[in-house]
Parts: C-alpha cells; sequence; structure tokens
C-alpha cells in the first residue's frame, strides 16, 4: 500500500529550505517580530501591493509561519496553504468564508464536535442551510448533495468510532453540483490519506494533533486549490486567527519525523487492535485496519496506512471504565490525540459529555467506549500494560 514515491520525509526536510547561496540556518529561526521595517519606501510599498515577497506584519504573513505553511503545501501537494491558530479557526475561517445566507451544506453527522457545532448552532443563524446526513449512508449524502450543495464538508476517519468515508466517491457527486469538497485529514495526516488526491477541494487539519505531534503547540492547517485558499487567506488576514511563530517552530520540527512517527502509530495501532480484537475482556474494537471493520475494503482503496487512533468497548457500563484507566501505567488520562505519548479519554468524559445516554446510543457511541491514541513508545509494553489492566477487572 505504502507509496514510497511520495517522499514525505525529505520533503518535511527540505520544501521550506530557501535558495541561494551563502550562510544558511539548517533550524530555521523563529522570527518574534511583529512588524518589519523597510528603509526604502518603495520596495516597503512594493511588499505592501504584494509585487516583490516579504512581510509587513506578523497577522498576515510571519517568516516562522510561512515555512510551515509551504512544508504542509508540499506534504499535500496543494497549490496553496496556509495556517490558523487552531484547528478550529481553520474549519470556522474556511466555512465561513465560503459559505453566505442562502447557501446549503452537506456534511456528516460524526464530525468533531467543534465543527458539529459550528454546522448546529451558528450557520443556520447565519441563513445557511445545513443538511446533516448518516455518515455512513452515501446514497443519502449523494440525495442531499442533489438538493443543493454550495460545500460537501467530510471528514475520515471520524471520532471516535473510526467509521471511513468514501471521498472518491461522494466528491464526484458534489462536484457534478458545482460543490466545493472539504475533508478534515487531521486523523490520517498526508502521510496516511491525501484527499486532494481523491477529489477534495480543500483539505483541513488540527495542526495541534499528528503535524505537532508532542502535545505542546496548536494550530491549524489549510490546503488546497489556490482560488480557494487565498479567499480563506483574505477572510483570515482580517478575522486575525493567525498562527504564532513560536507555535509555528514547533510544528515545524514536529513534521521532519512526521513519517516516522506515523509508520510506528500504524504499526503499534494495528497490534494493539489485533490484540484487543482478540482479548475477551473486549466486547468490540473499532480500527479501519481490522479486516472485519465494516470500511475495511474502502479505508484499504484511499488510504496507506490505517493510523494510530483506535477504540474499544468494555463489557458493562461507565463503570468498567472507571476501573481500568488507572491501571493502565502508559497512557495519560488526557483529552486530545496524536501524541507521541498515548493519550486515552472516553467518549462519555471527552467529546461526547454533554449529550445523555440516549443521544450517545443513537449516535453508535457505547457507554464504555474508550478512545486510544496510540503512541510510539515500545508496542510490547503497551500491549502487556492493556493486558494486565484488563486481566484485572
Ligand atoms: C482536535 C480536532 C479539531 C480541532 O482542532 P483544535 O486544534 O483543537 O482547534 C478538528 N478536527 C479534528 C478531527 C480534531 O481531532
Amino acid at each position: 500500500m505504502a507509496d514510497s514515491s511520495r517522499r514525505f520525509a525529505t520533503l518535511a526536510l527540505w520544501a521550506a529550505h530557501p535558495e541561494g547561496s551563502g550562510e544558511k540556518d539548517v533550524a530555521l529561526p523563529i522570527h518574534h517580530s511583529v512588524n518589519f521595517a523597510y528603509e526604502d519606501v518603495d520596495e516597503w510599498l512594493d511588499v505592501a501591493l504584494g509585487k516583490r515577497p516579504g512581510h509587513i506584519y506578523s497577522r498576515n504573513t510571519n517568516p516562522t509561519v510561512r515555512p510551515l505553511e509551504l512544508t504542509m503545501r508540499a506534504l499535500d501537494d496543494a497549490e496553496e496553504c496556509i495556517s490558523f491558530s487552531t484547528g478550529m479557526a481553520a474549519i470556522s475561517n474556511t466555512l465561513f468564508t465560503l459559505l453566505v445566507p442562502g447557501d446549503r451544506v452537506v456534511a456528516i453527522k460524526d464530525t468533531y464536535g467543534g465543527t458539529n457545532k459550528i454546522f448546529l448552532e451558528f450557520m443556520p443563524r447565519n441563513n445557511v442551510e445545513v443538511a446533516l446526513c448518516d455518515t455512513l449512508d452515501f446514497e443519502e449524502i449523494e440525495a442531499e448533495i442533489r438538493k443543493g450543495c454550495k460545500v460537501l464538508y467530510l471528514e475520515t476517519p471520524t471520532n471516535p468510532t473510526l467509521k471511513v468515508v468514501d471521498i472518491e466517491r461522494l466528491a464526484r457527486v458534489a462536484h457534478e453540483h458545482r460543490g466545493i469538497v472539504i475533508v478534515d485529514n487531521t486523523f490520517a495526516t498526508p502521510v496516511n490519506q491525501r484527499p486532494l488526491e481523491l477529489g477534495a477541494d480543500l483539505v483541513v487539519y488540527s495542526a495541534t494533533k499528528y503535524l505537532n505531534g508532542h502535545s505542546d503547540a496548536m494550530g491549524g492547517i489549510l490546503s488546497g486549490a489556490k482560488d480557494l485558499v487565498d479567499q480563506v487567506f483574505h477572510y483570515r488576514e482580517i478575522n486575525g486567527a493567525a498562527l504564532h511563530a513560536n507555535s509555528a517552530y514547533m510544528i515545524l520540527r514536529g513534521l521532519k519525523t512526521l513519517e516516522l512517527r506515523i509508520q510506528r502509530h500504524n504499526e503499534s495501532a494495528q497490534r494493539i487492535a489485533e490484540f484487543l480484537h482478540d482479548h475477551e475482556g473486549v466486547e468490540a474494537v473499532y480500527y479501519p485496519g481490522l479486516p472485519d471493520h465494516p470500511n475495511h475494503d474502502i479505508a484499504r482503496r484511499q488510504m496507506d496506512g490505517f493510523g494510530g487512533m483506535l477504540s474499544f468497548a468494555l463489557p458493562g457500563d461507565f463503570d468498567q471504565v472507571k476501573k481500568l484507566l488507572p491501571r493502565l501505567h502508559y497512557s495519560h488520562n488526557a483529552a486530545s490525540l496524536g501524541s507521541v505519548a498515548t493519550l486515552v479519554g472516553p467518549p462519555r468524559v471527552t467529546s461526547h459529555v454533554e449529550l445523555s445516554m440516549e443521544e450517545r446510543r443513537a449516535m453508535g457511541i457505547p457507554e464504555s467506549l474508550i478512545r486510544y491514541s496510540v503512541g510510539i513508545e515500545n508496542v510490547e509494553d503497551l500491549l502487556a500494560d492493556l493486558d494486565s489492566g484488563l486481566s484485572g477487572l
């Protein structure tokens, strides 16, 4: 499956390095400056008018932030890329740029919690019609697209039950109806899945997760067709959700090991999913790399690796979760995902805390579900940790 011609590790190290002679930084510096001074007013004017490259004010562009954008542009093989202060800033700026009153957006129900709030709470306020579809009912999604679709918004694999959405199939139908296709690729990263190659127009990320990878910086990324990204950039300049240079540096540093980390996350998650699948103390495992996962065939087609995220349900109720988590030594009980360290969180406490038990059940989320973001620890240690934790229940 893996496509070595993509050269991610090479691009991550070299895509942002400026050409030219003389002394060069091997590790790019952090430009803290908010503003950039010009001795020559004509030069300043040319930069202000976009006639020559340069930076003026860090809400618009910054010499540490731009190399990160150029690197992600290369990894996504996109025409353009811009960054944001958080993943939600990337998603909200993109949706609020492209959707104006009177428009219609079609999306899946299983989007990230914050994204779902935009669709349910903020879009209707703006007079944007929202059609939220059953994530795996592709025929329903196609039928909704045919009723009118300025934007088709997808996310795959989804949180927390790792559903896999057929990007190519739905993008084709959306384009027949002149829809703009956006995919949240946070769980997969470009190493495992490239939505632009599958027909998407735009791809968004929470860079807070795998792209940074170390739980120490927040950020968001938007890559894709230049005319669309430029529109969102114009909104972001005014809206102000710019990425800070420090965070850009941290994410750029994280990207240098993205391919290595994702390979490890993929291998370990597959081992752990298979182990849990065969464990008598586990009721169900959700991982697209398992042959009995309902969307395994789509995942094999559109992904180069199945990722580091999995979830599993224990027999019994939430009390079992409360018993298991303190017994695990190599996982932080914490929100978020995609870190080098293993993170566990029950959706009952994290993403789906505000819902009632009935609502969670309707979404197919068992009370005893545990989301497990597999870190890069030695996998034997993680397996032994899970085994001893489960055997004591
Ligand atoms: C975390 C996450 C977001 C939001 O990103 P932030 O950086 O927390 O704002 C969006 N989509 C997905 C899939 C996420 O996991």
